[in-house]
């Protein structure tokens, strides 16, 4: 335990901003005897945390080997120690120690077994309590000031902090309006640190193609999309994805947003879907003719909408300029091959991604070149660490991104000692 210099510091650690990674940046520092503040410029702890799962905090994801873990991320291969330290396993028990049950859903995401994120902020509440954590609500730090490659001071709108160590946990800019809105690559710019160009992530797509907004509200679960640039193939994801009024969301197009959002700044992208991703052509037309030949007077869109819902029914005709009352009798063997291509391969022009209003969370951040990945120091200050969505690391939906929160802040806290 260290010896707490009252006169020349106010704190021993000073963690600014006070999300998932702030909390627990604090609970780790705490742990060891330090003297911490929190600070924070929202009114109250944890507002974008009970907004996580839809209100059901997705906490983690139980994918207990780190070397698929990281598969999950951009960047992932930085995360490993932090991993190693305070992976899935630790966040899981550390979270049952608060007394929070958890339990696990489809693609192994953890949630709270009350379904509730009020429950997991509470338990974080007592324990930043218990801890004897010092707490600013309603403050910003809107300014540094470093000497010698050290931070001497964080400078708040009517204080001052002196701190023996800060740690810089004032997440991206995605919800800008429930507190993060960029200032922090502000601050660490200003220190000297590079940032990567943030960007936003796991955010809707928007598509072209008109007919998409008749589709608004349908969700489709097991669904294949690849996307093609140059008719080059650059990625590929499966899982569940909704129609909106503009485009696509859902799961599986928030996870490839990122990357797709990238690469419409070289240039067009075709997002390729596969209704029926474990059915090659041939089985899915012998799955169509046994349909067709139980239903021999049944029309097009009747025989269609047994595979799909209706509307889509309807909007894959159109674009298969398949009449849709036409009786499955007389449909010909080349519309049969054309109705299996459809299914099997719709092609969509992606437009542009939402942009950090809808984000859910941002790419880029302070260079990753410039952090200790087993100690979340800066290389360039001194006394300064990092944790949360702040660095250029960001993961898929299902918990990823709570848990690298969880693991930089664990180890950020932890390595001021
Ligand atoms: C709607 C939504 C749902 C989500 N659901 C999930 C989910 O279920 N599972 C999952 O893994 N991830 C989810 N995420 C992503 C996850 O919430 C974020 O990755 C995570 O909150 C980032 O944590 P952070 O601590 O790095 O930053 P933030 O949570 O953004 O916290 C940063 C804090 O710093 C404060 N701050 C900023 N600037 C200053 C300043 N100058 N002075 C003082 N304080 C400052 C902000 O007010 C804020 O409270 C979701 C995100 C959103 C938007």
């Amino acid at each position: 335990m260290q010896k707490k210099d009252t006169k020349k510091y106010d704190f021993d650690v000073a963690v600014i901003g006070a999300g998932p990674a702030g909390i627990m940046a604090a609970c780790a520092a705490a742990r060891q005897g330090l003297s911490v503040v929190l600070i924070e410029k929202n009114s109250a702890l944890g507002k974008k945390l009970l907004l996580t799962g839809n209100g059901r905090c997705n906490l983690t994801n139980s994918e207990f080997n780190l070397k698929e873990l990281v598969k999950n991320y951009n960047n992932g291969g930085f995360l490993f120690h932090a991993f190693s330290v305070f992976g899935p396993k630790e966040v899981i028990d550390f979270f049952e120690g608060l007394e929070v049950k958890t339990k696990t859903e489809k693609d192994k995401r953890v949630f709270p077994r009350s379904d509730d994120a009020e429950e997991v902020l509470e338990a974080l509440t007592d324990y930043l309590s218990d801890k004897k954590i010092k707490m600013f609500f309603a403050s910003e730090v809107v300014g540094v000031s470093c000497k010698d490659k050290k931070i001497i001071k964080i400078i708040l709108k009517d204080k001052e902090i002196k701190a023996k160590k800060y740690v810089l946990c004032t997440g991206g800019k995605s919800y800008p309006l429930i507190g993060s809105d960029g200032f922090g690559y502000k601050l660490a710019e200003k220190m000297g640190h590079t940032i990567v160009k943030p960007r936003p992530a796991l955010s809707p797509i928007i598509i072209k193609e008109g007919w998409v907004k008749n589709l608004q509200g349908i969700s489709l679960k097991d669904i294949k999309i690849t996307v093609f640039q140059n008719r080059k193939k650059q990625l590929q994801e499966e899982g569940e994805i909704l129609f909106t009024h503009f485009g696509m969301s859902g799961p599986a197009v928030l996870n490839i947003s990122g990357k797709v959002g990238d690469l419409l700044e070289k240039g067009e992208i075709k997002i390729c879907i596969d209704l029926f991703p474990l059915l090659d052509q041939e089985e899915l037309l012998k799955e169509l003719e046994d349909i067709l030949r139980k239903y021999p007077n049944k029309t097009a869109k009747n025989i269609l909408s047994i595979f799909v819902p209706e509307r889509l029914a309807e909007v894959l005709l159109d674009i298969a300029t398949i009449d849709k009352t036409e009786i499955a009798n007389n449909i010909s063997k080349i519309k049969r091959a054309t109705i299996v291509k459809i299914l099997k391969n719709i092609e969509v022009t992606a437009e542009d991604i939402l942009g950090f209003d809808q984000a859910i969370v941002t790419r880029g951040g302070v260079s990753l070149k410039e952090i200790d990945h087993n100690t979340m120091k800066s290389k360039i200050i001194d006394n300064l660490f990092f944790a949360g969505e702040i660095i250029d690391v960001d993961g898929k939906t299902g918990g990823f991104n709570l848990q690298m929160c969880w693991s930089t802040g664990y180890t950020a806290g932890k390595s001021c000692e």
